[in-house]
């Protein structure tokens, strides 16, 4: 099995184009083949380096290696060979009259009456070789188009890996084409030759391409006498029922702002892989390990799948089904990995110090694994964690409530003179301390363990505040104490 994505270079990374390249990642990797990437950028004007390094950034943070990379630009003398190929074997011809009928992919979205209107070209189908020839010769321009027999009764028929058995009437397919008037091939030349010579197995795309596919099928026949075999994919929409664009619907539709708002790629990729494929059992959570052994075409939905999300609030955009699941991914991924992530998220806030990968490891291994409880995006642990990595953090307000409670703040800096003197300093000491100093003194053992916290994280809720002296260490709690 090998199976490709093939973005074109002309715009961001798509959720939509990402979770194609999910799917057909999920499906060679459990079936042990290869994923080739191949990025389509044969249309020049369209196709930009800006756009090519997102999108290999965007794949690049889903962490799904591939196998194999080609550009499509770089096969142009390959599509030219097929085309002359194609010419000479009478399943393509010359239109001399290219300003009549599409001369470009997008034909097919042609309202139906027009595309009716090219659907064969009278006259220049049945040029014969010799005139056709000649006035190529001259250089007249034209536009090579595929022959559809549309002499024939019959038409295109295929078993789609999603959607099933698919056909469609010679007669409804118009002679598209394969070669621009200015030389270049089209999509159709470009992938169904690449997708020949690259022994592209399987192809899944978005359900958009099933017109192509009737032509690509036509073409890949005349290429190498077989095809591949073909799925689509449900749409996404949105909310309101339109097709997610950028346009409309905003940054939720570029994966790059997913990462950018902290999103783990696991979380991510489980989050799409939702998206149009339902497991079996319903489990909703997936590790990569979990996604990889359960994948199923089969469980590929046949509805279109629509994101959910509050289109009015630009600064809350994200879907809340993803920030749920990145929530359970952050807390329930082994610590060590999750603190692959978490690094440049704490290099990006300047508290990073180079102890952390050596003799505090543990400690900050633990402080993660701690504070990680409450938190669902990697942006927490810059946001909302500075007063474990750092001692400059302030106080938030609900926080500076507890420490302005009666007696708090004598409470606590009696607390910091009997946990200097403690030989031991745990959990365990630290809670008896506390609790023994708020009994003598009359109060309750929360009005300290509330204050503490607050002095300790600057935050009115964390991990258990036992656990919090214990990650802050014993001469921290003491001066933060005193501080107060
Ligand atoms: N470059 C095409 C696109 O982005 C590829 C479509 C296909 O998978 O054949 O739509």
């Amino acid at each position: 099995m090998r199976v490709r994505f093939a973005p074109s270079p002309t715009g961001f990374l798509h959720i939509g184009g990402a979770r194609t390249f999910l799917f057909n990642w999920l499906y060679a990797r459990q079936h042990k083949g290869e994923v080739v990437l191949r990025i389509d950028d044969t249309d020049l004007e369209r196709s930009t380096d800006a756009s090519l390094r997102t999108i290999l950034e965007g794949l690049e943070w889903l962490e799904l290696a591939w196998d194999e990379q080609h550009y499509q630009s770089q096969r142009r003398e390959r599509h030219a060979l097929a085309a002359e190929a194609l010419l000479a074997k009478g399943a393509a011809y010359r239109d001399f009259t290219p300003a009549s009928g599409p001369d470009d992919d997008k034909a097919s979205d042609a309202p139906d009456g027009k595309r009716k209107a090219w659907l064969s070209n009278p006259g220049q189908r049945e040029l014969s070789r010799e005139e056709s020839d000649r006035r190529a010769a001259a250089g007249e321009p034209f536009v090579l188009r595929f022959r559809t027999p549309h002499e024939l009764d019959g038409g295109v028929a295929f078993k789609d890996l999603v959607y099933g058995k698919q056909f469609r009437k010679f007669a409804d397919l118009e002679d598209f084409a394969l070669v621009r008037s200015d030389g270049a091939p089209t999509y159709h030349l470009a992938s169904c030759v690449d997708d020949v010579e690259l022994r592209i197995s399987h192809i899944i795309r978005g359900q958009d391409h099933l017109t192509n596919t009737f032509k690509h099928i036509q073409l890949f026949e005349a290429l190498s006498g077989s095809h591949p075999q073909l799925g689509h994919l449900p749409l996404l929409l949105g909310p309101d029922g339109s097709k997610l664009s950028k346009r409309r619907h905003g940054p939720i539709v570029s994966v790059v702002n997913y990462r950018d708002a902290g999103f783990l790629p696991q979380a991510f990729i489980n989050f799409m892989a939702l998206l149009g494929w339902s497991p079996k059992g319903n489990q909703e959570v997936l590790s990569q390990q979990e996604l990889e052994a359960k994948f199923d075409v089969s469980g590929i939905l046949r509805t279109n799948a629509v994101v959910q999300f509050d289109e009015t609030s630009a600064d809350n955009w994200a879907p809340p089904k993803a920030v749920w699941l990145n929530g359970q991914h952050l807390r329930s991924m082994p610590v060590e990995q999750l603190m692959r992530y978490v690094k440049p998220e704490l290099e990006k806030a300047g508290w990073w110090k180079p102890e952390f990968d050596g003799a505090e490891r543990e400690k900050i291994l633990a402080t993660v694994d701690a504070i990680r409880s409450r938190y669902t995006l990697l942006s927490d642990f810059s946001l909302r964690a500075k007063a474990y990595f750092s001692d400059e953090f302030e106080i938030e307000d609900k926080a500076v409530e507890n420490l302005n409670k009666e007696g708090a703040r004598d409470g606590l800096r009696a607390l910091a003179d009997r946990l200097e003197a403690l030989p031991q300093f745990n959990h365990d000491t630290v809670e008896e301390a506390l609790r023994s100093l708020a009994d003598e003194r009359g109060v309750k053992p929360g009005l300290l363990i509330n204050g503490a916290r607050a002095a300790l994280s600057g935050q009115s809720v964390g991990p258990s505040a036992f656990e919090v002296f214990e990650l802050i260490g014993k001469d921290k709690t003491v001066a933060r104490l005193r501080a107060v």
